[in-house]
């Protein structure tokens, strides 16, 4: 897609630093994270928002959601268990759709925040 920011970078056109790449996804880190770990998710072909998404994305939508917690472990925001029940850890997944879902980028994407908190802007 010309002028897409997001195909520029699977297209190597411009630099980013990438997390994981197969031949459906990217992951890689966003330019300007809201936490100690923000990761960006997005399929390689070009698709604006999740509202358009069809019964053709779903598995490119299924491969980049249980990348997640590979991408978790990897970054070390996994969430980990003491044996007690209790838990620490953990990371959150968001997909902003649309100018109401404040989204600023017209390429699908999911962002992974996890980290210290608190983070920049993201409630809880
Ligand atoms: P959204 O508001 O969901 O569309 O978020 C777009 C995200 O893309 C923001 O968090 C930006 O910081 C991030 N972003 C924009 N340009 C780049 C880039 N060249 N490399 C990495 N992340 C980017
Ligand atoms: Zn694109």
């Amino acid at each position: 897609m010309d002028n897409c920011i997001f195909c520029k970078i699977v297209a190597k056109q411009i630099p980013a630093s990438v997390v994981y790449e197969d031949d459906d996804v990217l992951a890689f880190k966003d330019i300007n994270p809201a936490a100690p770990v923000h990761l960006l998710v997005i399929p390689k072909l070009h698709v604006a928002t999740l509202s358009d998404c069809t019964a053709e994305h779903t598995a490119v939508l299924a491969k980049m959601l249980t990348l997640v917690p590979k991408l978790a472990e990897e970054h070390g925001v996994a969430v980990k268990s003491d044996g007690n029940g209790g838990r620490s850890g953990g990371f959150k997944t968001l997909i902003n759709t649309g100018p109401d879902g404040g989204q600023e980028v017209y390429h699908l994407h999911l962002h992974m925040y996890g980290g210290k908190r608190p983070w920049r802007g993201l409630g809880t």
